[in-house]
């Protein structure tokens, strides 16, 4: 982040105090990144305790995965989807380590999650990234880290730089070329180890599904994914 938009966001916390990115609630204790309220209302998916969860089943017949879990269930207008917003348009990026945290603590109990050797976040492109400030996935990556002690490894799979012409391909077929290709750039780093890809929200799965095929081309590696929120929307 740079010194200009660290010196606004202080500025902003100064005038404006922090208030509960999930309900907008101003009775937070210091250090709190959550209200009690919002904490005890989360809807937490358990994903983690069963081997056959709906994350899972997304990615079934695509990618070979270890294991695959989100934390919680994503609905519209709910604490979940402001959180998730606050993260990556507010500026929150505590919230990312909040949500790492609870996902670090899904999967330290786990079989697959104790076998894990690394932290891998879904790239972000870089006109996203510059604009954000930082990966939303890769902060949750450092939350996971902290109550995991598995390092985060980052640049290895980047976004691919569209080099293919534009000018005949439709709106989706354009929009698809720029965000959905990666490209692994450092193989040695997770070449016979057990990482994590990490994203926010996992949906339909289509981007970390390319992002994790990008994965499996480094020899011996094998794959698990987490997500902080779960939705069918
Ligand atoms: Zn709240």
């Amino acid at each position: 982040m740079s010194f200009t938009s660290t010196f606004f966001n202080d500025t902003i916390n100064l005038l404006y105090p922090v208030v509960c990115p999930g309900c907008g609630s101003d009775s937070l204790s210091a250090g709190q990144v959550l209200c009690f309220d919002c904490i005890n209302e989360m809807p937490v998916t358990d994903f983690y305790l069963h081997e056959q969860n709906p994350v899972e089943r997304i990615f079934r017949g695509r990618l070979p995965l270890i294991s695959a879990c989100a934390h919680v269930y994503f609905t519209k207008d709910s604490a979940i989807q402001n959180m998730l917003h606050r993260l990556k348009y507010g500026g929150r990026k505590e919230i990312g380590i909040y949500m790492g945290k609870l996902i670090g603590e899904d999967l330290k109990t786990t079989a697959p999650g104790k076998s894990l050797q690394g932290l891998v976040p879904l790239p972000l492109n870089n006109k996203k990234q510059k604009k954000r400030g930082y990966n939303q996935a890769q902060v949750i990556c450092e939350g996971i880290a902290s109550k995991m002690n598995i390092p985060v490894l980052n640049d290895v799979i980047v976004r691919k730089k569209n080099t293919e012409t534009q000018t005949h391909k439709s709106r989706a077929e354009r929009w698809n070329n720029i965000e959905g290709k990666f490209e692994l750039s450092n193989a040695a780093k997770v070449m016979n180890k057990h990482v994590l890809l990490v994203d926010d929200v996992v949906t339909t799965g289509a981007t970390l599904e390319s992002c994790g095929t990008e994965l499996l081309k480094a020899r011996g590696l094998q794959l698990s994914i987490a997500a902080f929120a779960y939705t069918t929307l």
